[in-house]
Order: structure tokens, then sequence, then C-alpha cells
């Protein structure tokens, strides 16, 4: 059994914030990344999936005899959440065999004059497939929301994804790169759609004191305890803890209640993130960098498969997405990494049918690729304090249990 690792590492690669960080400033985060990642102006929401929500209640308006919302059956509880609080029918769609893109059979057979959007989604860092999407969607006069929540920073011919739709966004949550503990950025090309979605979002979002108070505390425990000393406390305990009592769903934060909050960031919150964005480019390349040198490493590992970027595309890595044979072998992995300290996890449960408590929001569906990449898929953090005899202990883990 391997011995627990003295320090907790996290499962994702997050900018750590600095103490200098949380000084006062100019509130200028959403114009300051836009700068950075060379985007028109973004729009700064209280969350991703709350960015989510104002989309789909503006092309909604738009579009009103239009009310399914196609996503990939493995993604993030929170995006059938905010479609079905924006009063739609979210509508899961199988995987390609082995790949975190919608297969294309399923994407176009699940598409007709009903759908109002499709949400192609750059996870774990990967660049997704944005243009069948958009093929599809151009046949029945759908959208395309780009959910690049995992993938702020990541590009593709040069340019930041997020854009090639019609709308699409970032998450600014723990753990997500760049976080102001809980926030988004909304992106649109079109000047006339970014002022529609600005009117959406001040009368979905106000600003509202208690939930500034609530999240400007809940960003000062983040800032203290997003490093080392404090992860034990901050994650490693509560996930040891929940996976005891049999819950993994609680273990990895897949667990989500609605209705999910909607409210404005305030000024301090985004001067924090502002001076924070400063390190982001330097930030994304070290994580680009420790990806080069230990993908070799993993991929020569026999059984398992690392998920990387199509050509032309420049990802970010938070973390490494990896597929063993079977879910056996997978689980045998985990059994010594996911409760000893490395940082190695998964990122979601279940495919979306899947969530018991998603049952009555989430259709049943036959998704047998999206449960397979559920049940095959584990993922390595990539953060900064992972060292060379970390990567060395999980990679011999990995050959034990993937032959
Ligand atoms: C986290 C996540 C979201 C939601 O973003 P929040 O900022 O946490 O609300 C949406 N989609 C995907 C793929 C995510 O991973």
């Amino acid at each position: 059994m391997l011995p627990r690792r003295r320090h907790e590492l996290p499962p994702t690669a997050g900018l750590p914030l600095k103490l200098t960080d949380l000084r006062p400033g100019a509130a200028t985060l959403a114009a300051d990344v836009a700068a950075l990642l060379g985007t028109p102006p973004l729009a700064l929401t209280c969350s991703g999936t709350a960015a989510l929500l104002i989309a789909l209640a503006t092309l909604h308006e738009l579009q009103p005899a239009r009310r399914r919302v196609l996503m990939p059956a493995y993604t993030c509880p929170l995006v059938p959440l905010a479609v079905h609080q924006a009063g739609l029918e979210p509508v899961p769609c199988d995987l390609r065999p082995g790949h975190y893109d919608m297969d294309p059979h399923a994407l176009r057979a699940a598409c007709d004059e009903r759908t109002l959007a499709i949400l192609p989604t750059h996870l774990a860092g990967r660049v997704a497939d944005v243009d069948d999407a958009l093929a599809v969607a151009n046949n029945v006069g759908a959208c395309v929301i780009e959910d690049a929540a995992q993938a702020l920073g990541a590009r593709r011919d040069g340019a930041s994804v997020g854009l090639a739709g019609d709308i699409g966004f970032f998450s600014l949550a723990a753990g997500k790169g760049l976080s102001i503990y809980e926030g988004g950025l909304l992106a649109a090309r079109d000047p006339e759609l970014r002022e529609r979605l600005a009117r959406t979002a001040a009368r979905l979002a106000p600003f509202q004191l208690g939930w500034e108070l609530r999240r400007s505390a809940e960003l000062l425990g983040y800032a203290a305890l997003y490093r080392p000393h404090g992860l034990r406390l901050a994650y490693g305990n509560p996930l040891r803890k929940a996976l005891r009592r049999g819950d993994p769903v609680a273990a990895v934060g897949d667990d989500f209640s609605l209705p999910l909050p909607l409210h404005a960031v305030g000024r301090w919150r985004q001067a924090v993130g502002a001076h924070a964005a400063k390190r982001l480019p330097a930030f994304i390349e070290q994580c680009t960098a420790r990806a080069q040198r230990w993908l070799p490493r993993l991929r020569a590992i026999p059984g398992v498969e690392v998920l990387d970027d199509p050509a032309g595309a420049h990802g970010t890595w938070p973390f490494f997405m990896l597929l063993l044979p079977d879910a056996q072998r997978r689980d045998a992995a985990l059994e010594q990494l996911w409760q000893t300290g490395y940082g190695v996890s998964r990122l979601f449960i279940h495919a979306l049918p899947d969530y018991a408590y998603l049952g009555g929001i989430v259709p049943t569906s036959d998704v047998p690729n999206a449960r397979d990449f559920a049940a095959r898929s584990l993922s390595i953090g990539n953060s900064e304090w992972l060292t060379e005899a970390d990567m060395e202990a999980i990679c011999g883990v990995l050959e034990a249990s993937a032959r």
C-alpha cells in the first residue's frame, strides 16, 4: 500500500493566491482577462453556472419555441441543473467511444427544430470539437454555447476557445485555474448579443450583500488553504470522510442543489482576481511545461491512455485525464491513490442520467460510451507541488494496476 503523502496535493492545478492579491484595487478582472486572452469584452458573473444560465435565458428570449439543450452525457451536473433552472430541458448526448467529445451520430440523432443550444465542452482543459457542433446547429437553426469552464487560456488555431460558437463561458471556481472562489466569464463575438446578455444579467443577477459577504469570506479561506499545508483540511479530510461513508458523489463535490445562486460580483473580489490574473499567462505556461514533461512517462505505461488535444489546439493542463482498460483496473489504481494525498481522483462520478439526485431533471437515456468513460477514467492533478518522486509513485501504482 502506498504511504499517505505528508502534505495533500490538489486534484487540479489552481493559481495560488498571494497575500498581496488581497489588497484593494481596480475592479478590472473581466477586462484584464479579455486583454490577456485577446478576446472581445468579457462579462463577469458569479459562477460559470450563472454564465450558462444567463446565456440560456438570453437565447430562449430570442427563440422561445425551442426548449432542448444538448450536452455531453459526461459533464458537470451543474450544467443540466442550470438548464432546468432556466425552465429548459437538458438532453444528454452520448460521447464518442473513449473520448470527451459528443458522438457525431448521437448528436445528429438528438437535434431538431426543438433544439435551442448545443454545448460542446472543453473537458479537463482539452479542446473540444466545436466545428461539429456548429455544423449540426446550423442545420437545425440552433445556437452553440461553448462550455470552457475547465479551459480558461486554452487556444485553438491561435485564438482563445469560447468564441467559435455564439456564446462561451469560463469558470473562476476554486481549483479551476484562476479563481475568485466562485465566478465566471461570459464571452460572445456579436456586440448586439453581448448587449442582450448584459441586460439579462442585470435582471437575473443583481448585487446581493449577503452573497457578497459569504463569497468574500470563502475567498479568504481559499487564499489561506489552497497550499500544501491547508489542503488536507480543505480537501483531503472531507474527501476521505465522504468515501468512508460510501458517498463518492460528495467526495468529489458533485452534489449540488437548486436553486443556483444568481448575483453580481463585488469590487473587492474583482480586484483580487485582477491582481492574480497578472500571473495567469505564466501559470498556464508552467502547467503546460509540466504536462509536456510528464505526458511521455504516463503514455509509456501499458494499458494507460492520456487524453490530448486535436491538431492545432493547445489546451491547458489543470490535470491529466487517464483512461484505464476497464473499471476494475481503474478502481484498483484508485484504491491506492485516491485517499493517500497524491491529487489523484475522479472528475465526475457518473454519466448524467446516473445521478440519483438528477432524477426528474435529466431524462433516462442510453449513453453507453459516457458510462464507460465514467467507469474507466481517473485524474491526476498537475499542480506545482507534484514532485518527480510523487509522479514516480503514481506511475508505479498505475503500472501495477493497469496491466
Ligand atoms: C465547473 C463546471 C461548470 C460550472 O462552473 P462553476 O463556476 O463551478 O459554476 C460547468 N461546466 C463544466 C464542464 C464544469 O467543469
